[in-house]
């Protein structure tokens, strides 16, 4: 019991019940007039610690990084697919100018890859200062467990103050590991990042609760602080091949590139030839096109855009179109020119998807329908009759 990550001490817990109004995950019962809390259940949010007018609930501490002015430089890891560095890459040195200037510390990215020195110019073009490169035949595609043992190591040598990584598949995967390997603090899905001018902590922001609050986590007791961000959410940093940085090539013990997978081939996604993430013009789906075939009538419309589709969580659960598609909390970010919403309602968690995008138009047979309160241009009406209509009218339009 004494190695519980939290406690309710029976002999202070007066069965005052506030704990159990206070836990956000109901995981908290009573038990007779003790409050046990059900920990397959708790996050450890801490809610309940200060709900206790009786001190009766105590949490364990993370330990403390030993020194923390001992870690510098705001790091980025750089994602590359076949060589070719990901767009995230540069959304996430944008953002880490910023934080890097704030707190007058070094913006670096981290490369890893096989015969990718070139690129490592193209990071220094983009801002970095320094481009830590382990260019390693082993590192020549994603692998979980060089990747991540190989980042580990980088990361006790030369003791980053944050490290920003994309929430990508990629990313999510690889840098978990990093984070429990080397005791820090990681906070998945950022949307919003800054530096707290006074104690100089990353505050990071993500929407929590099924997207209903915007929550701003802080790791003040450990270092590096993580994070991860989605795509599409902060803007690319802007090349200038005028600008100069040092490549820093870095030696790691054989012993780390070791895998116990192999990749036999790679098969590309047949149902996603256009890059949602990428597109300038996204034609999403929901639950109001009714049965898969219905889709075809919003691929012909992002064909005429040169664009491409998604949907909404109800669709692809109910197997219309592959979860690649999906558009929101649980799904992928889009930040389109255009986004034309087809019988999608508009709840929150499709709305954290899409609604940065630059003009969004919705189509919906519900007036009220919470997708025209963030719409650009709202149209009221069958999807059905307005689809086919608007696909014809911009192919005489476009001459396609
Ligand atoms: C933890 C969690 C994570 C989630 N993650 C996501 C996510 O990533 N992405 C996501 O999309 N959802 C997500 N959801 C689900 C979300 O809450 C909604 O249930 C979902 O977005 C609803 O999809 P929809 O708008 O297609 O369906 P509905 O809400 O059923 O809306 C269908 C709409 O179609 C309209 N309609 C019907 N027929 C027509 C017609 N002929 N012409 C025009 N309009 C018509 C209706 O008026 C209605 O507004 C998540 C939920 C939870 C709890």
């Amino acid at each position: 019991m004494s190695d519980d990550p939290i406690k309710v001490s029976e002999e202070t817990c007066v069965g005052c019940q506030l704990c159990v109004k206070a836990c956000p995950f109901d995981a908290i019962q009573m038990d007779d007039r003790l409050a046990v809390i059900d920990l397959t259940v708790c996050t450890l949010c801490g809610a309940c610690v200060p709900a206790c007018k009786f001190d009766a609930i105590s949490m364990k501490q993370k330990e403390k990084t030993a020194d923390l002015s001992a870690y510098e430089d705001v790091w980025v890891i750089a994602e590359q697919d076949d060589g070719v560095i990901q767009s995230i890459t540069y959304e996430l040195l944008g953002e880490g100018r910023q934080l890097a200037d704030d707190l007058g510390m070094r913006l670096c990215a981290v490369l890893l890859g096989s015969g990718v020195s070139t690129q490592a110019n193209d990071l220094i073009a983009r801002g970095a200062e320094i481009v830590y490169l382990v260019d390693q035949p082993e590192l020549a595609y994603f692998k979980d467990e060089p990747y991540a043992a190989v980042l580990t190591e980088l990361v006790k040598r030369h003791k980053p103050n944050v490290v920003l990584c994309g929430a990508t598949t990629v990313g999510r995967s690889v840098i978990s590991r990093v984070a429990v390997a080397t005791g820090a603090g990681l906070t998945a899905d950022c949307t919003g990042l800054a530096i707290d001018p006074e104690t100089k902590d990353l505050l990071q922001t993500r929407p929590a609760f099924g997207g209903n609050i915007m929550a701003t986590i802080l790791s003040p007791n450990t270092r590096p602080q993580m994070s991860t961000v989605r795509h599409k959410v902060f803007k690319e940093a802007e090349p200038d091949p005028g600008r100069s940085g040092e490549v820093l090539l870095q030696e790691v013990d054989p012993a780390l590139l070791v895998s116990r997978t192999k990749r036999l081939k790679y098969v590309p996604e047949e149902d996603s030839i256009i890059n949602i993430a990428e597109a300038d013009f996204v034609v999403g789906g929901g639950r109001g096109l009714q049965k898969p075939e219905h889709f075809a009538i919003l691929h012909e419309l992002a064909e005429v855009l040169g664009g491409g589709v998604a949907a909404s969580r109800a669709a692809v659960d109910a197997d219309w179109i592959a979860y690649s598609h999906q558009v929101g909390q649980t799904g992928k970010t889009v930040c389109p020119k255009i986004y034309i919403a087809c019988g999608i309602s508009g709840q929150i968690q499709h709305l954290a998807g899409m609604s940065a995008s630059d003009v969004i138009i919705a189509i919906n047979k519900d007036p009220d329908a919470p997708i025209f309160d963030v719409a650009t241009i709202g149209i009221v009406g069958d999807l059905f009759e307005i689809v086919p209509r608007l696909t014809a009218e911009l192919r005489k339009v476009l001459g396609k």
